[in-house]
């Protein structure tokens, strides 16, 4: 059989019939960073693929093992969640995401159906699924999508987000990095002490905050999963890094200056959130970004599915533990080094004081957005000259 692979695409011989289990041992591919995908539908590790079949392995990270009906109403099953030590149809499936979205939405009092909510759509599996969740939901959710001028990576996905609002017939802010702060990505690599990933999520951070104000919507959604979360929690507590520790939550509530923040999908894996869109139809950028290797939340991310393959539950217990029992009682006041919130010289967003300033106390205070960028725009004009 012919088995197409990923990052990068490749087709593969393998020798049938086999199931999708001896398959993916013979490709030594940890079954759970993946998705089997055979005539267009989920198949399960039991599922028998034919000589003749054209397969694909489409990398998600996370899953699991199960039994091959569904839990709930005894269908056949395409997709085994282990955490959940559960297995669904489609139909069943579809639900158990929205009810964890809604599980999420209620724990922390994260919207409601008045509210004008803001999701920051990137083309990837997370942000689309969650855009289509809320929109299915009945909430009011436009989307907002940042040019990053990644190349044809950019251009694949800013093409598919349009498509997708287009079909929906949703609202989409379109904002372009270069047209609107003078930069792109491939330009901020290579800035001392920020990896582009870190230019990126800052810039993204920034952007979308911004048109949230001005448009505004009451809250901003974004597509982190359980699994970004986990990977995020585990840097952190790597490092100790207690001010990150304090400020990670689902739902960060509005400021004067800053969106309620929301991640509606923290309690649903990598895995769930693609096999839902490909339940669903949609199409969203399978392909990785360029310029990845700098994103050190991926070492976790693989660190944290070698733990769940043999526990499954693992990064729910870490996360939602840490959620639920420790964040409360290490953090009850929030951020544990009080910084004080200035507004930044340059753009008038708050910011916190970097320590020498504070003790200084003279200096304009710029935001870490407009520090960033004027290093940056330096390079920029530098390499133009
Ligand atoms: S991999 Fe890094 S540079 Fe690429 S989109 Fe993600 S954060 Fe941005
Ligand atoms: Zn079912
Ligand atoms: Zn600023």
């Amino acid at each position: 059989m012919k088995v197409k692979l990923r990052n990068p695409e490749r087709l593969v011989d393998v020798p049938g019939p086999v199931s999708v289990h001896q398959m993916l041992a013979t490709l030594d591919i940890n079954p759970e960073t993946v998705l089997v995908i055979h005539d267009g539908t989920l198949v399960t590790k039991d599922h028998v693929l034919p000589d003749d079949a054209r397969v694909e392995v489409r990398p998600v990270i996370s899953g699991g093992a199960g039994p091959a009906k569904c839990t709930h109403c005894k269908a056949p099953s395409i997709i085994e969640i282990a955490r959940h030590r559960a297995a669904y149809c489609a139909d069943c499936f579809t639900d158990h995401v929205r009810a964890q979205v809604r599980d999420a939405v209620r724990r922390y009092d994260m919207m409601s159906y008045d509210d004008r909510i803001l999701v920051a759509v990137s083309g990837g599996k997370d942000s689309l699924a969650l855009w289509d969740v809320l929109l299915d939901m009945g909430y009011r959710a436009d989307g907002m999508y940042l040019g990053l001028g990644i190349g044809s990576y950019s251009d694949n996905s800013e093409k598919i987000v349009r498509d997708y609002a287009e079909a929906r017939g949703a609202t989409l802010h379109l904002v372009d990095l270069a047209g609107e702060y003078g930069y792109d990505i491939p330009q901020a690599t290579g800035l001392k002490g920020r990896s582009s990933c870190g230019v990126c999520g800052l810039s993204k951070r920034y952007a979308f905050n911004k048109v949230a104000l001005e448009h505004g919507y009451d809250v901003m959604a974004t597509g982190h999963n359980l699994d970004d979360e986990a990977a995020q929690l585990l840097g952190n507590v790597l490092r100790w890094q207690t001010p990150f520790m304090a400020r990670q939550s689902p739902c960060l509530p509005r400021s004067e200056t800053m969106a309620k923040k929301v991640k509606p999908l923290y309690r649903l894996g990598e895995r769930e959130m693609a096999a839902y869109c490909v339940i669903k139809g949609i199409d969203y950028v399978v392909e990785e970004c360029p310029m990845v290797e700098g994103n050190t939340v991926l070492r976790y991310k693989d660190a944290l599915n070698e733990l769940e393959r043999h526990s499954p539950g693992t990064k729910g217990q870490f996360l939602f533990g840490f959620l639920e029992r420790a964040r409360p009682q290490l953090f009850p006041d929030g951020d544990p080094e009080g910084h004080r919130l200035v507004d930044c010289a340059e753009c008038g967003m708050p910011t916190t004081t970097p320590p020498r300033q504070e003790a200084a106390g003279t200096e304009p205070v710029l935001c870490a957005f407009c520090r960033t960028r004027g290093r940056i725009l330096q390079v920029v004009q530098k390499a133009a000259r």
